[in-house]
């Protein structure tokens, strides 16, 4: 395999570069050496050096088949010798008209009936977002602006996005520039909420991502889904980090069989290729916006790579391949065998607790008594960066391990990566 020379890269990176969610000076400190991502295939990624690495929380949890899926390439290779790029306002192309047919397709007992494409997680919950305040605007209820989201919740980094996030650590230095949301701990605060000028409710379904990989209680979604109906207020679920397949199902509403007004999906619908976002909603929310030009009911919003080709071609794919390769089904003894190995490490006196929902999984570290670790002393990345040693990359999300494996692993891969985490965890809290 080809192994790039690299060194003035890193001194490049190191002068020029700013990284997100980074500390820059940790970063660029004179013993730091960033890894270098150079090549991937399948779950594995290799570095500058050749050394290789499953690919444990699947970059950023978007990549779904694998790298360098022979269709997606495929498919990428055959778009590009028609066009990159055209515009999505005011035209349109074939595969983001195809796309849209076949997401909807993908939730044929929902009543989400329409797709409205952006650029990624964060832009796909700002078009829910201010479909929701327009429709309600211009269809006599103009009164219903308020926003209801959960503690720590995570729904991107835009303005908009962040209003809606309850991650103190991320969130609370702009809280004077963001708009105001009533955020719940849990449903049983329902209760004390006044529903008459709530638009939506909005939630991550079954699992809370960047809080550390929290479970809701089984059924939430149906009380929502009630609550929601009984006071005329859109639910909005985002399925961002949940959909295609990561909970063992297309999407996480599909286990409770419930569904929302506003679907938001993004960081796997290109199987982790490229940036693109869909906001899927329902006919009656279309039909909210429809008059003629100078009534103004026109949704006025978009991105110039709105609908972009590229990223269509990259999103059929993926579909394509969930049918041909029977993706979901073979990937329900994956989850067993990883059930398996999650709960053999429970007994680890440094565990405090093992959160798993399908194919996502979260380790959270723990001191020898059970207790909470002191988030300062960065246990979470020395575990993951200890874990390279044994072939396995990942990122904590503080003293939570996150194991997010692409869809596409064998059992021996799932085996690797959890003796690189029991190792890992062995060498640095011993
Ligand atoms: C990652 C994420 C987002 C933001 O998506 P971006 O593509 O990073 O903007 C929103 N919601 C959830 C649940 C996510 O996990």
């Amino acid at each position: 395999m080809e192994i790039v020379n690299t060194d003035n890269l890193v001194v490049l990176d190191k002068a020029f570069v700013w990284h997100p969610f980074t500390q820059m000076r940790n970063w660029t400190a004179e013993g730091h050496e960033p890894l270098l991502l150079v090549s991937g295939k399948g779950a594995w990624l290799q570095d500058r050096r050749g050394r290789r690495y499953l690919d444990g929380n699947s970059s950023i949890w978007t990549n779904i088949h694998g790298h360098r899926h022979p269709a997606i390439n495929a498919a990428l290779k055959s778009q590009l010798d028609r066009v990159a790029h055209t515009s999505f306002l005011g035209f349109t192309n074939p595969l983001a008209a195809e796309l849209a047919a076949r997401l909807v397709a993908l939730l044929p007992a929902s009543p989400l009936k329409k797709v409205f494409y952006s650029d990624d997680g964060s832009t796909g919950i700002e078009v829910a977002i201010k479909m929701a305040i327009q429709f309600f605007h211009q269809n006599g209820q103009p009164e219903r602006i308020q926003f209801v989201s959960f503690e720590n919740a995570y729904h991107g980094d835009t303005l908009g996005a962040s209003s809606l996030g309850g991650i103190g650590l991320f969130h609370d230095r702009f809280r004077t520039h963001q708009f105001p949301v009533l955020r719940l701990k849990g449903i049983e605060d329902l209760d004390t909420v006044d529903g008459a000028n709530v638009a939506a409710v909005v939630i991550e379904p079954l699992i809370q991502g960047s809080a550390g990989m929290r479970l809701w209680p089984q059924g939430m979604l149906r009380e929502l889904r009630k609550w929601c109906d009984e006071h005329g207020a859109f639910l909005v679920f985002d399925e961002v980090m949940t959909g295609f397949g990561r909970t063992g199902k297309m999407f996480a509403c599909m286990h409770e069989g419930v569904f929302p007004d506003f679907l938001v999906m993004a960081k796997g619908l290109t199987g982790g290729y490229l940036p693109l976002g869909a906001t899927l909603t329902t006919q009656p929310v279309f039909e909210g916006f429809l008059g003629t030009y100078s009534e103004l009911r026109t949704f006025f919003y978009g991105h110039s790579y709105t609908g972009n080709a590229l990223g269509c071609a990259a999103a059929l794919a993926n579909l394509l391949i969930f049918e041909e390769e029977q993706t979901l089904a073979a990937l329900e003894p994956k989850i067993v065998h990883l059930t398996n190995r999650l709960d053999a490490l429970r007994a680890s006196r440094f565990v405090r607790e093992i959160r798993q929902c399908g194919f996502i999984a979260g380790i959270e570290l723990g001191g020898a008594n059970g207790e909470p670790l002191d988030w300062r002393a960065e246990t979470g990345a020395r575990v993951c960066v200890a874990a390279r040693d044994y072939g396995l990359l990942t990122r904590p999300i503080r003293d939570v391990i996150v194991l997010m494996l692409p869809l596409c692993v064998s059992k021996e891969e799932i085996d690797l990566a959890m003796d690189a985490i029991g190792k890992a965890i062995a060498d640095v809290c011993r």
